[in-house]
């Protein structure tokens, strides 16, 4: 199964050590550049996805749309059964129901979302579906399925025995907190600059595991999970969706960005907003972005959160910097 890594308390030993604690009482972004600064097509997504990026790169190279390479990209990890956040293998909630939530948003501002939608293993496909074929943004659960299934989708059954058995064996205490950080997969947000210079994002996920029926995260909200807007940049979030939710946290990214941020300020300053009005000590969010010049950037709240470039060709896994240090 995955290997999950939990965080470690820390307090006690931050009296001793001063140099553990937060960086400062007051929040302030770094003035730092971003990991990168070279203007062409590249693919960004959260956590270490080689094989998602693989199949978006293969999309690029024939000069397609960003949309159509950051769609191939995630459609990888929902089809993959050892992927226990996102689509066919993704844990299920408290009641035993892989429930989907995914959006896409292309370089027009056009957007397309589903929430709660069960027994479709391309929920993004579904999405972008929902933006093409629909006069809607969002359609969810049933009415969600109803419209997959019209639309040539098929129905099957997401819960692969690992999942179920995780799913059994957490019954046994059913105690829920999120984990922190999962590190071989999690939800996956994807961004890509395609050749002519458009920007379009993908993210799509089976939420927490283990959260209750019913429970929509941010990574199908349009402003929360994704937002792109062509002239400015795209951005993604990934963690503790409650959080994400409450702060606007992708469309932060990019209001920051319009404002003259480089991605990795804007991803540090959306990051600390959180900090500075919720209870972030147990939590994870992460954000990734891409700006117009194609300079890139990536933060989270605690470490551990990674993301996978590629750019000219090469595919780069990175550890994200982070408000609490390791
Ligand atoms: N943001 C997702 C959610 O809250 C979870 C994740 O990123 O793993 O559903």
């Amino acid at each position: 199964m995955v290997n999950r890594r939990r965080f470690l308390g820390l307090g006690p030993l931050i009296g001793l050590f001063p140099s553990l604690a937060f960086r400062s009482t007051q929040p302030q972004p770094t003035t730092t550049p971003g990991p990168t600064a070279q203007p062409g097509p590249l693919v960004i997504s959260t956590w270490k996805q080689p094989k998602a990026h693989a199949a978006a790169q293969a999309v690029l190279e024939q000069g397609k749309r960003a949309i159509d390479i950051v769609e191939a990209g995630v459609r990888v990890p929902e089809a993959d059964p050892n992927d226990t956040s996102v689509g066919y293998g993704g844990l299920p909630d408290r009641d035993g129901r892989v429930t989907l939530d995914a959006c896409i948003m292309d370089e027009h501002g056009n957007a397309g979302s589903v929430t709660y939608l069960e027994n479709i293993m391309h929920a993004i496909s579904v999405a972008r579906a929902v933006m093409e074929k629909t006069p809607h943004v969002m359609l969810s659960g049933e009415g969600a399925q109803k419209f997959a299934l019209a639309n040539g989708f098929k129905k099957e059954n997401l819960l692969t025995p690992a999942a179920k058995a995780a799913w059994q064996n957490w019954l046994k205490t059913a105690k829920y907190k999120p984990v922190i950080n999962i590190e071989r997969h999690d939800t996956i947000g994807m961004l890509a600059i395609d050749k002519a210079g458009n920007i379009s994002g993908a993210c799509t996920t089976s939420g927490l595991a283990f959260k209750m029926n019913g429970r929509v995260g941010d990574s199908p909200i349009i402003g929360a999970g994704l937002f792109v807007d062509n002239e400015i940049g795209g951005a993604c979030a990934t963690g503790l969706g409650e959080l994400v939710m409450r702060t606007c946290g992708s469309f932060l990214v990019v209001e920051l960005m319009r404002q003259g941020r480089t991605p990795q300020q804007a991803c540090e300053e959306a990051a600390l907003r959180i900090v500075k009005k919720q209870d972030y000590k147990d939590i994870q969010v992460g954000f990734i972005a891409v700006n117009k010049q194609g300079e890139t950037g990536a933060y989270s709240i605690q470490p551990g959160f990674n993301y996978t470039l590629t750019q000219n060709g090469q595919t780069q896994v990175t550890d994200a910097r982070s408000y609490l240090k390791k």
